[in-house]
């Protein structure tokens, strides 16, 4: 559906807009129409014997040619559309293929690189369902999984040169829920040491498309839950996956076929409308959350606020400073006072609410320890840093100084336990 009149030089705000959708052929309309439909229809019976060669990959469309479209498994026209707008908004991205889910994206990605004999390096921690995906998906196939803290540059290095038969390496950063970041470039460039090189993934939903951007530092996919960041509102699950190389992109074409997992039209359709807005949202969500993370790092109840501004190891700094345009949406509070401390803080929000999930429009507050990473070992808790007192927040874009009163009322609530379990001194909550 790609307008070729378009020139590709525009800027992403631009782009994301004037790509994808061609108004002639829906009815002149100024948004897509939706595609309800399974199945195409075909003008002669070459026309579908041509359809099945190209969309098998048997042969190439030729320069100028239209292919037919043949069963919404495969494609459709809502998928194409959005596929097209979210390219130029990734930066370096050649092509986008979309998901159902993240989930969906991940898994994907995964089985049309992996086969079993093969090995896979992965940052720790990744997102509870990845995690679940490497111990009772990837291992029982037959693939050799090995997993790396997260921001340990050197360790990274010599799992990704050390592990044989090494196909795809995994990276998701910033790591929920403690936002530790790992070096991207650094990662890719040493896989580029290996024949065959494996292909590097990086989960970039926590500050992409926006603030992070995979592809310029080598990765050859970027992946997304869609469900966050990119469609905003709480109210749609789907997935997203971007890279360069038209091979990989071949290959996940192919098994989403066979998977059925492609997006379906509706939600298509709604996500693109989506696209236009994401860089205005994150960036507000961002300058909420950098305003509200700096002014609790000062609260005596909080024994550590977990943002990107507020690194304090050298080399993660250094991290942020090489990858990142700002530091995003997402932060943690660790407080004093372990699990009754959470509840009470949690149980006393106004504006924010207790929900898993993020990058919707509206704060949402969880506990990690007892929900979103509640099935991990707890080697891997303690690794990840997922204490009895930590908080992840979300941050929306309601006026940052209500999400404030709102934070600082909880803590106000919980002062007075903290002193009495003498976790607290009267004078040092004071401050
Ligand atoms: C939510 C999430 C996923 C999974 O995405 P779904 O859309 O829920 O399937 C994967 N990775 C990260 C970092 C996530 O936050």
């Amino acid at each position: 559906m790609a307008d070729s009149k378009h020139p590709r030089n525009e800027h992403p705000s631009t782009a994301v807009l004037t790509r994808g959708f061609d108004p002639r052929l829906s009815v002149w309309s100024a948004r897509p129409a939706v595609f309800r439909t399974s199945t195409y229809v075909f003008p002669t019976p070459e026309a579908a014997e041509r359809a099945f060669d190209i969309t098998s990959g048997r042969e190439q469309l030729q320069p100028g040619e239209n292919s037919y479209l043949i069963y919404s498994r495969f494609n459709h026209p809502n998928a194409e559309i959005l596929e097209d707008q979210m390219v130029p908004i990734e930066e370096n991205a050649e092509w986008a293929l979309v998901f159902n889910s993240g989930m969906a994206a991940i898994m994907t990605a995964l089985l049309s690189v992996l086969k079993p004999g093969d090995s896979i390096v992965y940052t720790m921690p990744l997102y509870g369902g990845t995690m679940n995906m490497m111990h009772q998906l990837m291992e029982p196939l037959g693939i050799h999984t090995r997993a790396v803290a997260a921001g340990h540059s050197e360790e990274l290095d010599e799992a990704i040169l050390g592990t044989p038969n090494l196909r795809a390496v995994l990276i998701e950063t910033p790591a929920n829920p403690t936002m530790r970041m790992t070096d991207i470039r650094r990662a890719t460039l040493t896989a580029a040491r290996l024949d065959p090189k494996p292909v590097v993934m990086v989960d970039n939903t926590f500050l992409g498309p926006v603030f992070q951007h995979p592809l310029t530092l080598g990765a050859d996919l970027v992946i997304y839950s869609a469900t966050k960041y990119l469609g905003g509102f709480s109210d749609l699950l789907a997935g997203m996956v971007l890279g360069r190389d038209a091979e990989l992109r071949k290959g996940m074409f192919g098994h989403r076929g066979m998977f059925g997992n492609i997006l379906q039209p509706d939600e298509c359709w709604i996500l693109d409308g989506r696209l236009p807005t994401v860089s205005l949202r994150m960036n507000r969500q961002s300058k909420n959350a950098q305003r509200i993370a700096e002014s609790l790092v000062h609260r005596a109840e909080i024994r550590k606020v977990y943002y990107p501004t507020l690194f304090d190891e050298p080399e993660q700094i250094r991290i942020r400073l090489s990858q990142c345009d700002y530091p995003g949406a997402m932060m943690s509070i660790d407080l004093r006072g372990g699990k009754p401390a959470a509840f009470e803080f949690l149980r006393h929000l106004r504006v924010a609410r207790n929900a898993v999930s993020l990058g919707g429009m509206e704060t949402l507050v969880c506990h990690p320890k007892t929900t979103t990473h509640s099935a991990s070992p707890p080697e891997e808790m303690e690794l990840a840093e997922i204490t009895d007192g930590l908080i992840r927040i979300s941050v929306g874009v309601e006026d940052w100084r209500d999400l404030l009163r709102d934070f600082e009322h909880a803590l106000d609530t919980i002062r007075p336990k903290l002193e009495e379990a003498g976790v607290l001194s009267a004078e040092t909550s004071a401050r």
